[in-house]
């Protein structure tokens, strides 16, 4: 036994933040699926700079897989985990199973209409169906004060803002930066998939991502050729399938295609390296 307290059911999550809320604390929360890397650490970091008390969920979420994807395979590590969030000080584990979560006749489900429907959205239709329902559960488990989501997962964080907003959750919701590993390759529970050569070959999303920037730094407005230029960098390798790269505004999330001065950017990229899909993005400002 360590010096977490870790709570596996929703009564218990409830009582918890209740006896928090009347001794006045405010409560950091941090979601994630597990098999943690520094990426998730950093946001736990975050947590604890503005908060009193900070709960991690760890939750392999059964209704953001579609059929064919990795929900089985997903790697999981309780006990690795557990170490790591200890090192971090981290006070409560919210590790719930699918039962206590989903129960037996479960049928509400929370869904955004609009900027789910791209990107991620085409390419995984009833993925943040389940994203948004399940981060709305954790928010009514551990009823937290503010959530820090990574930038990593760009859409999905724009995504969990808009429902905050749109649903008058009275959470602050803080997006924290992307980590890497040393070479630019986004740390990824699912890097572990990627074969030696795959690992390698996996470095074309960052080395796009830093072509874009540097072209628009050089005066590239333009995103069709921002992105031609990319695509070439991305099938320069044998594994690479993409799936797609486009440009954002960061305040709505819609696709430009032409990049205008005093706005910010997400440029976005989501390519399968052999059989394992990674997503990246670089946040840019005009
Ligand atoms: P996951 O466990 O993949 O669902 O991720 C949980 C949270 O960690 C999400 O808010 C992710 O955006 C965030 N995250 C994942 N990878 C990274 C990374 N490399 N840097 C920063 N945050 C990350």
């Amino acid at each position: 036994m360590g010096n977490i307290q870790v709570i596996k059911t929703v009564n218990e999550m409830h009582n918890f933040s209740n006896q928090m809320k009347m001794n006045g604390k405010k409560i950091g929360f941090v979601p994630t699926m597990g098999y943690l890397h520094d990426g998730h650490l950093s946001l736990v970091k975050k947590a604890k700079e503005v908060c009193d008390v900070v709960v991690v969920s760890i939750f392999v979420n059964p209704t953001q897989f579609a059929p064919n994807e990795d929900f089985n395979q997903y790697p999981r590590n309780f006990q690795r985990d557990y170490k790591l969030l200890e090192a971090e000080e981290v006070d409560v584990i919210f590790y719930p199973d699918s039962k206590e979560m989903y129960g037996e006749n479960f049928q509400t489900f929370v869904d955004n209409i609009e900027a789910s429907k791209i990107l991620e959205g085409e390419f995984r239709p009833t993925h943040f169906r389940g994203v948004v329902t399940v981060v709305s559960m954790l928010f009514n488990c551990v009823k937290p004060d503010v959530a820090v989501f990574g930038q990593k997962d760009a859409q999905q964080a724009y995504i969990i803002q808009r429902m905050v907003e749109d649903l008058k959750f009275d959470i602050d919701i803080i997006v924290s930066p992307i980590i890497r590993e040393e070479d630019g390759l986004a740390k990824s529970s699912r890097n572990i998939y990627l074969s030696e050569s795959e690992r390698k070959e996996a470095l074309v999303l960052y080395i796009s991502l830093k072509k874009a920037e540097q072209m628009i730094k050089s005066g590239v407005l333009e995103v069709k050729s921002i992105i031609e230029e990319m695509e070439k960098i991305i099938h320069s390798v044998n594994s690479s399938n993409l799936d797609y790269i486009a440009i954002v505004n960061k305040k709505n999330f819609k696709k430009v295609e032409l990049l205008e001065k005093g706005q910010e950017y997400y440029i976005l990229i989501a390519c399968r390296i052999g059989k394992t899909r990674l997503i990246d993005n670089l946040l840019i400002a005009i």
